[in-house]
C-alpha cells in the first residue's frame, strides 16, 4: 500500500521535529541531505533504521523532546548486546492506549469483560499496554504478570476472567495445567489475546480447543509503543494495523526493496505521530506480508498476514535458508507430536559435512520410532534435508513465558 498523502505530511512533520530536536536521527539525516518528504520517491529514500541504531544510541540519545515531556521510559529486553530505551511523552503513552482499547474492541471485548493479564510488568512494555488499553475499554483489569501458574489459575476461576491475554509459550503451558487437573469446566475464558510471538497451527488449535476459547494475535514492539499497534479481527483475515498512527511497508530482507502488497518479506514501521522516540523505517526484523484487498469486515485499516518468523532467526543449513517456522509446520502433520521443539546445528569435522539435530516431543499414544521416521520422510520431501530426529516425551523441552530459544549452533565450536 502506497503512503498517503495524509502520512507523507505526517512523515514531514516528524523528520522537521527530529532534525530540530538534534538526537541521533538528525545527525543520520542532516549527513544524508534530508530535510523532509513531499512524496512516495522522497520517502522510499530515507534510510532505513534498526535495533542496531537504537543501540548505538544507548541510552536516551534518540529522544526528540525536552526532559520535561517524557514521562517513561520502557526497555527491550534483547537477548545479546545492549538494552534498548524508548522514551514516551504524554501522547505517546495515551496513542498507545487508544490503540490497545481498539485492539479490545475489534476482537469483540467490552467494558463488561475482566481480562487477565498475564505478560510482564516493569520496563517490557507488555503488561503495562494490556493493562493501560483495558482501563481505556473500561472493562476489569486482573493484573497478574508472568509466573505462579497455581495463583494464575485460582484467580482464573474465584474472579472468573473471561479473557486471557498471555504470549502463546504461556497460553499453552495454562491451557496444558488446566487439561490435567481438570480444570475446564470451572474457568469462563471466551476469548484469548496473545502476543506477538509466531506460533504454529497445531498449537493454535490446542490452545483454542482446550480452553474452549477464539484467540486474537496481538500485534506489536517496544520500539513502536509495545503490543497493540494491531489485531486481527473476528473475520481471521489477518492483523489489522492502525494506519492512522503507522506506515507498514514490505521489503526485501536481503536487498531492502520494497515489495508489492501480497508479498512476503520484513516488516519494516514507520510511526506518524510518536514525540518521544519518532521512528522512520524501522526494520522490525519479523517476516510477513500485506493481505492485498479490504477485509470482510469492513474496517479499512490494512492488515499483516501471521508473523512467518524472523529475518534473524534464520539459519542456513546444506546452504539453504531455513525458518523455525519450517519445522514448526513439519510438526504439526505428524499426529502426537506437540509443537515444542529444539533444533541443533553442528559440524561433523570427521565426514566435513553439516548436521541438523530436531528434537521433538510426542506423546504417550504414539510410538516415538514411528513418529521420527515420519518426520524425516516429511523434511526430506518439503525441505530437502535429511535430520538427525529425537523424540522425547511430552513436556520434556523446557516451556518459557517469553520467547523461547529454539535453535541452537554449535558449528562454530
Ligand atoms: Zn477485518
Amino acid at each position: 500500500m502506497k503512503i498517503s498523502g495524509k502520512q507523507l505530511e505526517l512523515v514531514d512533520r516528524q523528520i522537521k521535529r527530529i532534525l530540530n530536536s538534534g538526537n541521533y536521527y538528525s545527525e543520520v539525516y542532516k549527513k544524508a541531505g534530508i530535510t523532509g518528504v513531499s512524496s512516495a520517491e522522497d520517502f522510499e529514500k530515507i534510510p532505513f533504521t534498526d535495533k542496531a541504531d537504537l543501540r548505538n544510541a544507548y541510552p536516551l540519545g534518540i529522544q526528540a523532546v525536552p526532559d520535561e515531556e517524557v514521562v517513561r521510559i520502557h526497555s527491550s529486553s534483547g537477548t545479546t548486546g545492549k538494552p534498548v530505551i524508548i522514551p514516551y511523552t504524554a501522547k505517546d503513552v495515551k496513542d498507545w492506549a487508544v490503540m490497545f482499547a481498539r485492539c479490545y474492541e475489534i476482537a469483540g471485548i467490552t467494558a463488561k469483560d475482566r481480562i487477565h493479564i498475564t505478560p510482564g510488568y516493569g520496563l517490557w512494555t507488555a503488561g503495562i499496554g494490556f493493562q493501560a488499553g483495558c482501563e481505556l475499554l473500561g472493562a476489569m483489569a486482573i493484573p497478574m504478570g508472568p509466573g505462579n501458574t497455581e495463583k494464575q489459575l485460582q484467580m482464573m476461576i474465584d474472579l472468573k476472567s473471561t479473557v486471557l491475554c498471555a504470549t502463546s509459550s504461556y497460553a499453552l503451558l495454562l491451557a496444558e495445567e488446566i487439561n490435567k487437573r481438570g480444570l475446564r469446566d470451572k474457568i469462563c475464558l471466551k476469548k484469548g489475546v496473545i502476543g506477538s510471538e509466531r506460533w504454529s497451527e497445531a498449537k493454535r488449535n490446542y490452545i483454542a480447543k482446550e480452553l474452549g476459547i477464539e484467540l486474537y494475535d496481538i500485534y506489536g514492539l517496544t520500539e513502536i509503543y509495545g503490543p497493540g499497534i494491531g489485531i486481527n479481527c473476528p473475520d481471521q483475515t489477518g492483523m489489522h494495523i492502525f494506519d492512522d498512527y503507522l506506515y507498514t511497508e514490505i521489503v526485501d530482507p536481503v536487498t531492502g526493496e520494497v515489495l508489492p502488497d501480497g508479498e512476503e518479506g520484513e516488516i519494516v514501521i514507520t510511526t506518524l505521530v510518536k514525540e518521544g522516540a519518532p521512528l522512520i523505517r524501522f526494520r522490525t526484523h519479523d517476516l510477513s506480508r500485506i493481505i492485498p484487498g479490504e477485509c470482510s469486515c469492513g474496517r479499512s485499516y490494512p492488515r499483516l498476514d501471521t508473523i512467518r518468523g524472523r529475518s534473524d532467526d534464520m539459519f542456513k543449513i546444506h546452504g539453504v535458508n531455513m525458518f523455525p517456522s519450517q519445522v514448526e509446520e513439519i510438526l504439526g502433520m505428524v499426529d502426537g507430536v506437540s509443537s515444542e521443539y529444539k533444533i541443533d546445528l553442528a559440524h561433523d569435522k570427521v565426514k566435513n559435512k553439516e548436521i541438523i539435530m530436531i528434537t521433538a516431543e510426542a506423546d504417550g499414544r504414539v510410538d516415538f520410532l514411528t513418529a521420527g521416521e515420519e518426520l524425516k520422510k516429511l523434511f526430506k520431501s518439503r525441505l530437502n534435508v535429511t535430520p538427525k530426529v529425537t523424540i522425547v516425551s511430552l513436556n520434556t523441552l523446557p516451556r518459557s513465558e517469553k520467547k523461547t530459544q529454539r535453535v541452537f549452533d554449535h558449528r562454530d565450536e
